[in-house]
């Protein structure tokens, strides 16, 4: 039958998520969730929620949530923007500032969803090569550019670096946007908010995905100068000014209030990480030096995607990339120490 409309479909190929199987007894370390918990206060927001609240508008501001957000980060309330899960925030800053007709720069091995978004808002981008050992070289972004984006932790990696080349890379890149992604920053790498104050073209990305046990409620933010935030104040309010409902909003704020508990379940997440990276090491593994709340492994004597299979047939599901470069690696998230000896004893038993 002849369709002519399909011709003015879009074509493009999206971004595939990690697998969220429905069966209860799975063990599941494959999309970077924490294995604990929000903070006690999220629970009583949600207890408490009075839903009749709900016939009106959120805040489109998020002024509460925002000025939690910049107590803890030492900025101004203008400074911080809020959206519907990191994925939301970096698609806007995508929109907002990858401007220009020279190609953005990051990684080869990265975030899978930059060039999906590059695709789609027709962004050029360039890929710059991680060395042999996945360590990201700031000399090798010293070349025209419309902008860099750099996710401190990578993923799938889990490689940081220091602040001083984050700086470093500033200074090199005056003159466009660089965007600082630290989706997994609060594992064990220092955050470049204390930058803020002296770049204005710096824009940070987090999320309460990770460290705040959140990924179901959908929060992200950003923070920079007040004319960064500014600016995608005004491109979100040009296509959806309600990204964030008001249940995320409140319960947002309360996981932050509990600074204690945000840092007990991270310390928590850091010993169990360096306990199975060490067992990992035991089983032959060899295992990326990781600052993030997962591990990126190879075995040199067997296949990365046999042993997923293996996994998954134990219902211990992790991730694999078929990708170039990392197509013999697996990478798995930090659960509980009990998910993770779990874990340890099938792979045991499979070598
Ligand atoms: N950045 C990186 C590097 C990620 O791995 C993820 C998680 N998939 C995100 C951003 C997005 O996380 P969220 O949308 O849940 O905030």
């Amino acid at each position: 039958m002849d369709k002519p409309f399909l011709d003015k479909l879009r074509k493009i190929d999206p971004y595939v998520p990690g697998e969220q199987p429905q069966a209860k007894d799975i063990i599941k370390l494959n999309a970077n969730e924490n294995p604990y918990p929000p903070a006690p206060g999220v629970q009583e927001v949600l207890r408490t929620f009075d839903a009749s609240s709900l016939a009106l508008y959120p805040d489109a501001n998020g002024k509460r949530l925002k000025t939690v957000l910049a107590e803890r980060f030492g900025v101004k309330t203008a400074q911080v923007f809020l959206g519907n899960g990191s994925d939301d925030v970096l698609a806007l800053a995508f929109q907002s500032f990858f401007c220009s007709d020279k190609p953005i720069l990051y990684p080869d091995i990265t975030y899978s969803f930059y060039p999906v978004w590059c695709d789609l808002f027709r962004i050029p981008y360039e890929t710059v090569p991680l060395s042999e050992d996945f360590c990201v070289n700031i000399r090798n972004y010293d070349k025209p550019n419309g902008g860099v984006v750099l996710p401190n932790p990578n993923a799938p990696t889990g490689r940081a670096l220091p602040l001083d080349a984050i700086e470093d890379l500033l200074q090199r890149n005056t003159d466009c946007i660089v965007i600082i992604d630290e989706a997994y920053v609060d594992f064990g790498t220092n955050s470049a908010v204390s930058l803020l104050k002296r770049y204005e073209n710096l824009l940070i990305v987090q999320t309460m995905s990770k460290s705040r046990s959140l990924a179901g409620l959908r929060i992200g933010y950003a923070l920079g100068s007040e004319t960064l935030i500014a600016t995608l104040e005004a491109v979100k309010n040009s296509y959806n000014s309600y990204t964030m409902d008001a249940i995320a909003l409140a319960a947002g704020e309360a996981a932050v209030r509990d600074e204690m508990y945000f840092q007990q379940i991270c310390h928590k997440v850091i010993a169990t990480r360096e306990r199975a990276a060490e067992a990992l090491r035991e089983l032959g593994f060899t295992v990326s030096p990781s600052l993030s709340n997962f591990l990126f492994v190879t075995h040199p004597k067997k296949e990365a995607s046999v042993i997923f299979e293996y996994l998954r047939q134990k219902n211990i599901f992790i991730r694999y990339f078929k990708l170039p470069r990392i197509d013999n690696y697996l990478r798995i998230t930090v659960g509980t120490d009990e998910q993770m000896d779990k874990l340890i004893a099938a792979l045991k038993e499979f070598l």
